[in-house]
C-alpha cells in the first residue's frame, strides 16, 4: 500500500507553513525594529487605528487576500509587501526543508532565512 502522501511534498508544505509564519514575523521585525518599538508589546495591530487584529487577521498572505489588502475596521490599504515577504520566506524555508530534510540543520537554515529576510526587507524604503 502505497503512503498516503509524498514525502517530499510533506516536506516541502511543512516548510512553506514554518516559512510564512516566519516571514510574518520577519515583517514584524522589520516593521518595529526601526521604530525603536517591542517586537512582542502590544500584539499585532493597525498602524493607524489601533485595531488589534483577530486570529483570523494573522493567517500569513491568505488574511491580506481576505480582506484584499485593506484594515478590516478603517479600510486603510496594507502594503503588499507583508504577504509578498510571508510568500518569499515560505518558498525559501519549503526549498530548505526539502533540500536538509527534517534534520539538525534545519532549524538554523530556517534561522538565517528569517535574518536575510529580515535585513532585505529594513533596507527598502519604509512604508506603512
Ligand atoms: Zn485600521
Amino acid at each position: 500500500m502505497p503512503p498516503p502522501f509524498d514525502s517530499a511534498w510533506f516536506l516541502f508544505v511543512l516548510g512553506c507553513l514554518i516559512g510564512a509564519v516566519l516571514g510574518s514575523f520577519g515583517t514584524v521585525l522589520a516593521y518595529r525594529i526601526p521604530r525603536g518599538e517591542s517586537i512582542v508589546i502590544p500584539r499585532s495591530h493597525c498602524p493607524l487605528c489601533g485595531t488589534f487584529l483577530t486570529a483570523r487577521e494573522l493567517v500569513p498572505i491568505f488574511s491580506w487576500l481576505l480582506y484584499k489588502g485593506r484594515c478590516r475596521t478603517c479600510a486603510a490599504p496594507i502594503s503588499c509587501r507583508y504577504p509578498l515577504i510571508e510568500g518569499i520566506t515560505a518558498l525559501a524555508c519549503g526549498f530548505a526543508t526539502l533540500r536538509l530534510g527534517l534534520s539538525a540543520a534545519l532549524p538554523f537554515a530556517y534561522v538565517g532565512i528569517l535574518a536575510l529576510v529580515a535585513a532585505a526587507t529594513l533596507s527598502l524604503p519604509r512604508k506603512a
